[in-house]
């Protein structure tokens, strides 16, 4: 589901970002294989009471281990892809062997996904800033119009998956959702911020109440990330 957004947003998001030359790929950011977990940048009872230490704790170390783990035993028999960044991989996903396609699909999306993830959130988050700020505000208004539009897009995901905020190739915002771990880059696009509605990232806290662990989540996202990212392609 691709939320909707106002055509002046559209229109104008494409041409204020059309100077930002977004279409270049990314810049690996992630080693390949082995891959691995990345370090937390807070620690696990940082982001309490919005996101609890244990839901932390299972998350990261269990599910997102498990990705890592995952994505490396399918990526372990194929030598030609070695040295490939998940990312890489992601963008290339048709390209590669059937046989290990579902594999990475489901494990190096949920690695990247929750990577960026947990760059995502701070415990002490900053406003939104630079050519970011700006076309946030021409896109969406202002940052609330923005958090409503994501939940919205988390909201209306049945079952397991993402809301993402992403930017096409011309440097354009869009809000989208996607099931299960699939990565907006198997779209071509770039995801710079993404809210996992996964219920193990919200149900020893919130139970079935998606809406709440939304609402909350907004206290830590760090839009000085979302905008440093937007800007260097490298992160
Ligand atoms: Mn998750």
């Amino acid at each position: 589901m691709t939320t909707t957004i106002t055509r002046r947003g559209l229109v104008l998001g494409a041409f204020s970002g059309a100077t930002l030359l977004h279409a270049a790929p990314d810049t690996p950011k992630t080693a390949g294989a082995p891959f691995q977990l990345p370090k937390l940048p807070y620690a696990t009872d940082a982001l309490e009471p919005h996101i609890d230490a244990r839901t932390m704790e299972i998350h990261r170390g269990k599910h997102h281990q498990a990705y890592v783990d995952n994505l490396n035993k399918a990526i372990g028999g194929q030598p030609s892809l070695t040295g490939k960044s998940v990312e890489e991989l992601l963008r290339q996903l048709q390209q590669l062997p059937e046989s290990i396609r579902t594999a990475v699909r489901n494990n190096g999306g949920g690695h990247a996904n929750h990577s960026l993830f947990w760059q995502c959130l701070n415990p002490k988050p900053k406003p939104a800033k630079g050519a970011f700020a700006t076309l946030l505000g021409k896109t969406f208004v202002n940052v609330a119009k923005l958090q409503e539009q994501m939940n919205t897009a988390g909201l209306g995901q049945f079952g397991s998956g993402w809301a993402w905020l992403v930017t096409d190739g011309k440097g354009a915002l869009t809000v989208e959702s996607a099931p299960n771990q699939d990565s907006p880059l198997m779209q071509g696009k770039r995801p710079l911020l993404g809210i996992d509605v996964w219920e193990h990232a919200y149900y020893l806290k919130y139970q079935n109440r998606r809406a709440d662990y939304l609402k909350a989540i907004w206290n830590v996202v760090d839009w000085d990330f979302v905008s440093a990212r937007y800007e260097d392609r490298a992160r």
